[in-house]
């Protein structure tokens, strides 16, 4: 086997055949994806989640994580905060030619332990190789199809006046950890991406019994973005607290000096949720018990609106309006 990824590895021939039984398939392995058909069959009865997700992230590994991993935990993120519960996962992949073996190895390695982690399977999937400067390094795109159970009902649209807003730990962090690899900024500690399936604690939310009205994992655009978007969904007012939003040392610092507010930056491992007050300390307690949410904090609440907006009552006791992210801060991220 070449050390380097050839245009020949995604031909369909000999070569790509090679890659998949003794790198893709060994690692991956389950009986759906065994079979070797043209694509994955699977029975269901109930309802379904189903969605999508390219991830182009530079550089590929990164503190924390890598590629493959964010294209696990983003799909399965965003299975679950539909509430759904992730079963079956896509992969494809667009390598440029001279990749090398050992780095995609790492990156299937990532990919199988992140996978386990979710309780997801991959299925199907698809490896195209294109000449040596038409992509960078690696792209990955994942499709997620996920169970609903009966009876949940969680969406952007749901949110009243009078939800508590909760956040599940500290945010920018995998924004600042992207750019500080990027520009070799070097921090006094370790600053990790905070990239992770949050499908095991949305299950314990879920489990509580709380009538969970919606959920989101804030990630491009930052948390500001995220609630702009579901304050414009459920035509509400969302007022949120400064000093109870928890954001690491490292990332305020990084913040400060490249100009960048906290609130935009992404997040791969955080969720907001919006549930009614009576049930805000048990999914609060919920979240907590998980290792992903031991620092969740309630930030904030909804309250009735004209014009749907969001707000921030600052340390200072002045109120701020938090509008969307306008251009883009952080191109491939995720
Ligand atoms: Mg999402």
């Amino acid at each position: 086997m070449p050390e380097t990824i050839l245009l020949a590895h995604g031909s369909g021939g000999k070569l790509a055949h090679r890659l998949i039984e003794e790198n893709i398939l060994s690692d991956l392995s389950n009986p759906m994806l065994a079979r070797m058909d043209d694509s994955a069959v699977m029975e269901f009865s109930g309802q379904l989640a189903f969605t999508t997700d390219s991830y182009v992230v530079s550089p590929i590994f990164f503190p924390g994580g890598d590629i493959g991993k964010l294209s696990v935990c983003g799909t399965t993120n965003d299975l679950a905060m539909s509430g759904a519960r992730p079963l079956y996962l896509s992969l494809s992949f667009i390598i440029e030619e001279g990749f090398p073996l050992s780095d995609l190895k790492r990156i299937l390695s990532s990919i199988r332990d992140t996978a386990r982690e979710a309780g997801v399977q991959i299925v199907t999937g698809d490896t195209k190789v294109v000449n040596r400067g038409n992509a960078d390094k690696l792209y990955i795109n994942t499709a997620g199809i996920g169970r609903i159970k009966q009876g949940t009902n969680i969406s952007g649209a749901n949110i009243v006046p009078g939800d508590k807003i909760i956040l599940s730990g500290s945010i920018g962090d995998h924004g600042i950890a992207i750019m500080s690899k990027r520009e070799g900024l070097h921090f006094s500690t370790d600053l990790q991406s905070d990239c992770a399936p949050l499908c095991g604690m949305v299950a314990n939310m879920i489990a509580t019994g709380a009538d969970i009205h919606a959920l989101r994992d804030p990630t491009r655009g930052g948390v500001a973005t995220t609630l702009n978007e579901m304050s414009e969904q459920s035509q509400v007012r969302i007022v949120i607290e400064e000093e109870r939003i928890p954001v690491r040392d490292e990332v305020l610092g990084a913040c400060e000096m490249l100009g960048f507010d906290p609130l935009y930056v992404a997040n791969e491992g955080k969720l907001v949720a919006f549930v009614p007050s009576r049930d805000a300390q048990r999914v609060l307690d919920a979240m907590r018990r998980h290792p992903y949410g031991a620092r969740a904090q309630v930030i904030g609440e909804v309250e009735q609106a004209e014009t749907p907006c969001v707000v921030m009552k600052t340390v200072l006791g002045a109120s701020r309006l938090v509008d969307m992210l306008v251009g883009d801060l952080l191109p491939r991220i995720c």
